[in-house]
């Protein structure tokens, strides 16, 4: 049986590979691979961090304070921490044009979900309509996903939006914040069911609350932000230390792949560069593409692309997805005064979601109350001199949080990526995004519905804190080389197989033809464990 190589350690291409090694077959994983650091004092809780840290600084802010959000930076609240940063360094010579769109790339072991908040949602029957499959090839994937990494949450009001899986393991405990909400909700559910179609519930989250596999349960550190010392929380390089104990896997890093090589639609080989620029050959008898949607369409494109010229127009690929995210800061009025669990779980654990007419046009939040994260960017917004700012702040820390709230995207035409080839070392991509045309109109009437729904659990979200995140930021890219039954150019059968080249795949985003506000990570892996069982 022919050896399969996979491009990229990312949640896509991991679970792809770890599927088809339980099946017997040989795979190679070629990635750049950039190393996280060994976590520090891995035992120690946020608190003790702190206290326990020769330069404590360096660890929250980075030795040059690169971490630390100035005024300048604008509306940003957030910078990744520099234990985190690792996940986002770009090779040499890589770059890209962007208008309209900002995206994020990881070229870490892992991806970027090295980095992510690990919320996990399996898209339903309705989102996947567009998918040219039966859902319940991709329900088998989310239950092996589910069972493989860890997933917590509960069945409650949202599973009327988020269908139900396997391997669901309980809930992590609420902090006091969340519980004052749940309370209240329970209060309120009648009416913010039948006059808003707001329904509240557990978000479901990839991190364990029990043992699973030689990983601990969450020890509630408190330390998700800066990176989990003690695996609870899951991560992809966790499910690439799983395969490297296969025989039959081998793991290549190092290696930016820059593109195929082909004949007569067959690929023969791959071709990048080393960490120390050298090129690198290897040979290949099946590529599978799974380096995140942009990466994949680049190394697509830079390999089938016509030399330019004036009767050469640049090729291109559209249909570029991403989701709209609205971030909502409210203040809780009952938790003024009260005292923030910095010992416990800090992203999300509670959901918000919103009926549309139609059903793949729902709304998906996410609510996070304010724990430890790094609280100087709220500091110095305030109208007060740094004293009084310090003071107010930690009256109403454990009062603070955010909701998250999320569009769904579809696949549009002006929505593209193109060749280009004088970006970068080795050509690059152009990436252009343009919201559709009743954005403006869709987003105010779920805002509206949002600050109604918080005014009944008891909060306050004053309308000009309110941010819309630039498209990109979201991180969730999908399209561009849709999944069809239909035989068309620039798409993929509908189990992810191109058809251009007898011998390539594409196990992550770049095939989806539809994207449901929900992140879609979940459905990445379920997808990417699809694709394994259906060709290979
Ligand atoms: C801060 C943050 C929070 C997030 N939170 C969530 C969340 O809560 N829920 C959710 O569903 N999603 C979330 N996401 C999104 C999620 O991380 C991504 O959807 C997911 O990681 C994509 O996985 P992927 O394997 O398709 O691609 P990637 O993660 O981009 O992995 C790509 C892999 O390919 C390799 N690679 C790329 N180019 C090349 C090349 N040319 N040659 C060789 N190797 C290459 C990289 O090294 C990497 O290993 C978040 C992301 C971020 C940044
Ligand atoms: S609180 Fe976060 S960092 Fe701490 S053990 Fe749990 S998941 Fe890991």
């Amino acid at each position: 049986m022919s050896r399969v190589t996979v491009v990229g350690s990312g949640a896509s291409g991991v679970h792809f590979a770890l599927t088809l090694l339980e099946k017997g077959r040989e795979v190679e994983l070629v990635d750049v691979g950039t190393e996280a650091p060994s976590p520090q004092l891995p035992e120690a809780s946020l608190l003790e961090l702190k206290e326990q840290l020769e330069r404590p600084v360096d660890y929250f802010l980075g030795d040059a304070l690169e971490s630390a959000v100035l005024p300048q930076n604008g509306d940003d609240i957030y910078s990744f921490p520099p234990s985190k940063r690792y996940a986002f360094d770009r090779p040499t010579g890589f770059d890209i044009r962007t208008d309209g769109f900002d995206p994020v790339y990881s070229f870490a072991r892992g991806g970027l979900a090295e980095a992510w908040t690990a919320g996990c949602y399996p898209f339903s029957s309705t989102e996947t309509i567009d998918f040219p499959f039966d859902h319940a090839a991709l329900a088998d994937g989310y239950d092996e996903i589910a069972a493989r990494i860890g997933i917590s949450g509960a069945l409650d009001d949202l599973s009327r939006f988020y269908p139900e899986h396997a391997h669901l393991q309980p809930p992590h405990p609420l902090d006091e914040h969340s519980a004052r909400l749940v309370d209240r909700y329970d209060r309120r559910r009648q009416w913010l069911n039948e006059r808003l179609g707001c329904y509240v519930g557990r978000t479901r989250v990839a991190a364990l609350s029990r043992a699973l596999d030689g990983r601990p349960p969450c020890a509630n550190l408190g330390r998700c932000l800066w990176g989990c010392p003690n695996r609870a929380f899951y991560t992809p390089s966790l499910t690439l230390e799983a395969c490297r104990r296969y025989p039959n896997f081998t793991y290549t890093p190092g290696v930016r792949v820059l593109r195929f090589v082909s004949s007569a639609g067959r690929i023969s080989g791959i071709e990048g560069k080393g960490v120390d620029g050298a090129p690198v050959r290897l040979p290949v008898d099946h590529l599978v593409l799974a380096a995140g949607a942009l990466s994949s369409a680049e190394i697509y494109l830079r390999s089938s692309a016509p030399e330019p010229g004036p009767r050469h127009p640049p090729r291109a690929l559209s249909g570029l997805m991403d989701n709209r995210q609205m971030l909502v800061p409210f203040v809780h009025t009952g938790m003024i005064g009260r005292a923030y669990e910095p010992r416990s779980y800090q992203y999300h654990l509670l959901g918000m979601g919103f009926e549309n007419e139609d059903p793949k046009h729902y709304v998906h939040c996410q609510i996070t109350t304010l724990k430890t994260a790094l609280l100087h960017p709220v500091i110095q917004k305030l109208p007060l001199d740094l004293a009084h700012a310090t003071r107010m702040i930690a009256m109403i820390h454990a009062a603070l949080g955010v909701v998250n709230v999320n569009f769904h995207d579809d696949r549009r035409s002006e929505n593209r990526v193109e060749w280009t080839p004088e970006v970068g070392d080795a050509g690059g991509l152009t990436i252009r995004y343009r919201p559709p045309s009743d954005e403006g109109e869709r987003i105010d009437r779920a805002l509206v519905r949002v600050r109604r729904a918080l005014r009944a659990l008891g909060c306050v979200a004053p309308k000009s804190m309110t941010h819309m995140r630039t498209m990109g930021t979201s991180v969730h890219y999908a399209g561009l080389l849709p999944m069809s039954s239909e035989d068309r150019p620039d798409t993929t059968t509908p189990s992810g197989r191109s058809r251009e080249f007898e011998n390539l795949h594409f196990a992550d985003g770049i095939t989806f033809p539809f994207l449901p506000a929900k992140n879609l990570t979940f459905t990445l892996m379920a997808n990417a464990v699809r694709i394994a069982h259906a060709d290979f």
